[in-house]
């Protein structure tokens, strides 16, 4: 019986189980291993690792974590979970059944591009959606922003901030008002109401369907975000969001699930290292504090 099981070894996992084992609690981190920054050379904007690559940060989290006594760690998914007594029953996809009082999500979200040639190639290295991670090392270029729904009219106000200027591409996805195009013209964003039709060449320039082509330093598009299924097999709230669903937290980042604690990506709308990383040390906190308060083990 472990004190707690948590589905997903990423940033936020490791933080929430680093608490956990330095309060000499017995934990079982399970990892698919599919972290969501895997397709971008290095990382951004996490004090102190500024520029790493995210498997060199990981490595180091991991080793680490590796070094208390009381983490257990096991490659694969978390299948299905399901209440047992005061606990929970944690089906493997290797079929393995582990026993724990206390469950953290930490499973993150999958990213969904537009179905535009050439973006997925790029995703990570000069298509980017979050210009805080990605936008400095974009040298204050030109830069796009491929619409993907009304969220892009936002990231289109907020990427000037990175760029010598903007064009946002419309892509039948943003029908703009009078006072949206106002607002964009004040930030010197050009608006394109062609469509999309390619993403090409060593950076991102985007080939438009009347035949232009328009020469970019940097491309930003907003995903839609998918969740773990797991989180609908527990019967975890999700909130619906710009992006996609969110699962439901309270301050100590536990869901509507008694027992069941979420953090990271997977429990919050703004995604980064940093923010990942604080959530995940309260949910360990907070999945800690039940085990005791609540007289469990
Ligand atoms: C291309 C790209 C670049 C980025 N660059 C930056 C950057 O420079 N700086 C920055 O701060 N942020 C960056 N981010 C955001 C950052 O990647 C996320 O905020 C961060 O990875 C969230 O950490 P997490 O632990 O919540 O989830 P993730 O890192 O996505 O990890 C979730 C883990 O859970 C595993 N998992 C899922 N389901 C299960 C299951 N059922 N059982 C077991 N394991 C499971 C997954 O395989 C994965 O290993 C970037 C994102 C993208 C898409």
């Amino acid at each position: 019986m472990f004190d707690v099981i948590v589905a997903g070894g990423s940033y936020a996992g490791m933080a929430a189980a680093l608490q956990l084992v330095r309060a000499r609690r017995k934990v079982l981190v399970v990892d698919a291993g599919r972290r969501r920054n895997r397709f971008a050379k290095a990382s951004h904007g996490l004090l102190g690792q500024d520029g790493r690559s995210p498997d060199a940060i990981h490595a180091d989290a991991k080793a680490q974590l590796s070094n208390y006594p009381d983490l257990s760690w096991r490659e694969g998914r978390v299948a299905a979970a399901e209440r047992e007594g005061d606990g929970f029953a944690v089906r493997l996809d290797d079929g393995a059944v582990v026993q724990a009082w206390r469950l953290i999500l930490a499973t993150g979200v999958s990213d969904r591009l537009p179905d535009v040639p050439g973006l997925a190639e790029r995703w990570g290295d000069t298509v980017a959606s979050c210009p805080y991670c990605h936008g400095y090392e974009f040298g204050r270029g030109r830069l796009g922003v491929l619409a993907a729904g009304e969220l892009s009219l936002h990231h289109a106000l907020l990427v000037p901030e990175w760029a010598s200027s903007t064009v946002l591409f419309t892509n039948g996805m943003l029908d703009l008002t009078g006072q949206q195009r106002e607002q964009l013209a004040a930030r010197n964003v050009t608006v394109e109401a062609a469509a999309v039709t390619e993403v090409f060449g060593d950076k991102a320039s985007v080939r438009l369907r009347d035949g232009r082509t328009v020469a970019l330093d940097g491309l930003f598009v907003a995903t839609r975000i998918e969740q773990d299924p797991l989180v609908a097999k527990l019967g975890c709230a999700t909130s619906e969001g710009p992006m996609g669903p969110v699962i439901q937290t309270d301050e100590v980042k536990m869901t509507t699930v008694p027992g069941v604690f979420a953090c990271g990506d997977a429990a919050r709308m703004m995604a980064s290292l940093s923010l990942a990383i604080g959530d995940g040390a309260l949910a360990g906190i907070g999945a800690h504090r039940s085990l005791v308060f609540d007289g469990i083990a």
